[in-house]
């Protein structure tokens, strides 16, 4: 069967609506999709109530991917098959919601002493609903500041960018918890993406399993066969369950799309079969 469970829509900083991505999905014959957006869940009930509308051949499983702080910094958390009317869940995502208007904010301000005027404005005029770095990176070419996204990230706003801003993110524990008490399960994203070396990553899945996280990612687009297997050894050893996700953006880029991820040895235990899926209920 075809999936993806890590994918995201212009409720953050994907670029499709959930109805185009639904489409989107379907013309690659995916049939089972967890739209994962950044720390919101607003974008389900409109791509849930199209499938069902349309009788389309497609299950939506629905997902988050929450912005959290670890021990050695800041991590994803993915969250799949969750109850999206959960008010727990919901009244603590607009905090974090909120918090991110307050980030921008900061952000924007440090700008305009670096010369940068106007991103605040471009975000209030563009942003749907959750504003991201992708946001202001995009601000950033629109005004002229960078002559694309990377360049944005590389002078402003990435890792070694001149406008660094703390994040309050929702602790690892409780972004584990959150997705939990909603019923969903919770996945650690992209493992290898963090700046940490193999000891503290080590060290972090293992607490992650710990604070009772369920699954991690083991398969990604630009994932190399050696970091899979490495990630595979952590997985086992700490009774994980694997995911796999595309983390779809948009179209036509080279190095992903949506459904698009190396594939990982049936033998191992994925989410796929533990989640209580339509999928799943009607074997
Ligand atoms: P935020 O959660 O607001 O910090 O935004 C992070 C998002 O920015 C990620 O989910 C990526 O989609 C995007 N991102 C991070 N770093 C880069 C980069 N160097 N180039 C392009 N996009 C990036
Ligand atoms: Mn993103
Ligand atoms: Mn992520
Ligand atoms: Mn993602």
């Amino acid at each position: 069967m075809k999936y993806d469970f890590h994918c995201h829509s212009d409720f953050s900083d994907g670029k499709l609506s959930p109805l185009d991505l639904v489409n989107y999905a379907l013309e690659r014959n995916i049939e089972l999709l967890a739209l994962t957006d950044h720390d919101t869940i607003s974008g389900l009930k409109a791509a849930q109530q199209y499938i069902t509308d349309n009788h389309l051949p497609i299950h939506l499983l629905n997902g988050i991917e929450i912005s959290a702080l670890a021990e050695y910094g800041e991590i994803h958390i993915v969250g799949l098959g969750l109850d999206r009317e959960n008010t727990h869940l919901i009244n603590r995502l607009s905090q974090q919601q909120e918090e991110r208007w307050t980030r921008a904010k900061a952000i924007d301000a440090k700008l305009i002493k670096c010369g940068v005027e106007g991103v605040y404005q471009s975000l209030q005029d563009n942003v749907k609903q959750v504003v991201t770095r992708t946001h202001i990176a995009n601000s950033l070419v629109q005004l002229g500041f960078a002559k694309d996204m990377q360049q944005a990230f590389k002078r402003y706003i990435g890792k070694q960018g001149r406008v660094k801003v703390s994040k309050n993110w929702i602790p690892m524990d409780e972004a584990i918890q959150l997705i939990k008490q909603a019923g969903g399960t919770a996945v650690l994203a992209h493992p290898t993406r963090y700046p940490l070396s193999n000891r503290k990553l080590s060290y972090l899945i293992e607490s992650f399993a710990c604070e009772g996280g369920d699954a991690i990612e083991l398969s990604y687009p630009s994932l190399n066969k050696d970091k899979m297997e490495w990630l595979e050894l952590h997985r086992e050893k700490n009774r994980l369950l694997a995911s796999s996700g595309s983390d779809f953006h948009y179209p036509n880029l080279r190095w992903t799309d949506l459904g698009r991820f190396p594939p990982i040895d049936i033998k191992i235990p994925h989410v796929l079969e533990k989640l209580n899926t339509p999928v799943n209920n009607l074997n």
